[in-house]
């Protein structure tokens, strides 16, 4: 055996979350590299849910207050049990909606155009949805998003560079939305810089932490963030689905929803059924309807494993894996012809890897039929993301031994190099 076998060995005996391993369920021969996609199933989540299916056999309608865990609260208790992973004041997180949702709402919320300020700042490796927002958010306000949307641009295709988006940061900016880390090359942008920079230009500020949330600390109340949207589906193992999350800082509460809707509400007052809303004076106020119970319930399960562990653990042992994931693609030479597109520096990269090739969908199809599940972005990025709940190291090396064997008998080429409906 090879020297980073060893390695995988020795560091999974040395890991303080193997154990939990064993808490989630993992497909038979499978190496799972997909879980910033979806995350797994762990058999808390699977309980949690349970628990809520119960409550509507047992209780019926009373289930909103008098179940085993009370769906009337649901929403604030999981945005309490959300808070530590983001740095956040309880009040500051509310679990609710989804990424495309919430951010609609928050826009709706903090953009205000006034006199020369009526554009807003993104960027050009923007995850689709979020660049769908921004449009129809500056077109409801009469704006040409033609006009009004600035995009920042990508000098490689891969990253982008902080110091232009602060340059593109104008006196006719209202409002920045950027992603904590890029879906595609898990570059970690700086938000704390970011932030401030925005503020003193006198500018808001927003972030998707679709790819952080789980996986990477925050500090978004003491960077002062304005405000943040997240999905659960993705490193924090909710499910398909699985409900989202917003966070507005302290500062701003008391600040009209720009989407109303009855779930917003002060708790006291929600049922008087009043035709003037009184808003929750708390991050809650940006609710909209009727919270998506079963789609909420398996979060509680998966969130009390980070509540054990920390996110810093986590963090810890996900930076060791994808460190590890390097080393062993170089150890098998395969760096030449595989190119890192995520930053190296450790401070500059989120949870996962991104490699680029030219046949890059059909090795995604070759590593499948031999159980490795990766995950695969057109034209050509595999990305992989060892999780530090149910990733061992050994894993890892697995994976890399049957990337070396796909392309050293060019197993790929058995297959098409065209996509599937969903990766
Ligand atoms: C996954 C992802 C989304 C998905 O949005 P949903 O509303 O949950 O479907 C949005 N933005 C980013 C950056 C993502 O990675």
């Amino acid at each position: 055996m090879t020297l980073t076998f060893d390695q995988a060995v020795q560091l999974d005996k040395n890991d303080p979350l193997a154990k939990y391993k064993d808490e989630f369920y993992i497909q038979e021969g499978h190496l799972y590299m997909d879980g910033n996609s979806l995350g797994l199933l762990s058999k808390r989540a699977e309980t949690a849910l349970n628990r809520s299916l119960n409550d509507w056999t047992e209780h019926g309608i009373d289930g909103w207050t008098d179940g085993a865990e009370p769906w009337f609260y649901l929403s604030e208790k999981l945005g309490e049990m959300t808070a530590p992973l983001l740095g956040a004041k309880k009040d500051e997180v509310i679990s609710t909606g989804s990424i495309t949702t919430n951010l609609h709402q928050m826009v709706a919320t903090f953009f205000q155009p006034k006199g020369k300020k009526t554009k807003i700042l993104t960027e050009e490796l923007a995850f689709p949805t979020d660049m769908y927002v921004l449009q129809s958010q500056l077109s409801l306000q009469g704006l040409d998003p033609n006009e009004h949307l600035i995009v920042v641009k990508s000098k490689n295709g891969h990253t982008l560079d902080e110091d232009t988006i602060i340059e593109n940061m104008t006196d006719e900016v209202a409002l920045v939305v950027l992603p904590s880390v890029l879906y595609r090359s898990g570059q970690l942008l700086n938000m704390k810089r970011l932030t401030s920079e925005a503020h003193s230009r006198g500018i808001t500020i927003g972030f998707d932490l679709a790819h952080s949330a789980g996986s990477i600390p925050h500090k978004l109340h003491e960077w002062g963030c304005d405000f943040a949207v997240w999905c659960t589906y993705k490193y924090l193992n909710s499910g398909p689905g699985g409900i989202g999350g917003l966070f507005v800082h302290e500062k701003h509460h008391g600040r009209a929803p720009g989407l109303a809707g009855w779930f917003g509400s002060n708790k006291e007052r929600q049922f008087d059924m009043a035709h003037e809303m009184t808003p929750a004076e708390t991050a809650g106020a940006y609710q909209l309807g009727t919270p998506h119970v079963f789609s909420s319930a398996p979060l509680i399960g998966s969130l009390e494993m980070f509540e054990e562990v920390g996110i810093d653990v986590v963090r810890e042992k996900s930076l060791k894996l994808t460190n590890f994931l390097l080393e062993c693609l170089r150890e098998e030479q395969l760096l030449g012809e595989f190119e890192v597109i995520t930053p190296l520096e450790e401070s500059k990269r989120g949870g996962h890897i991104a490699v680029s090739h030219v046949e890059a969908a059909r090795i995604c199809k070759a590593l499948k039929k031999r159980g490795v599940i990766p995950d695969y972005r057109a034209p050509n990025v595999i990305r992989f993301a060892p999780i530090a709940f149910y990733t061992s190291f050994e894993d890892v090396w697995k994976t890399v031994q049957a990337l070396k064997t796909i392309m050293d008998q060019q197993e790929y080429k058995e297959f098409s190099n065209n996509r599937n409906v969903i990766a």
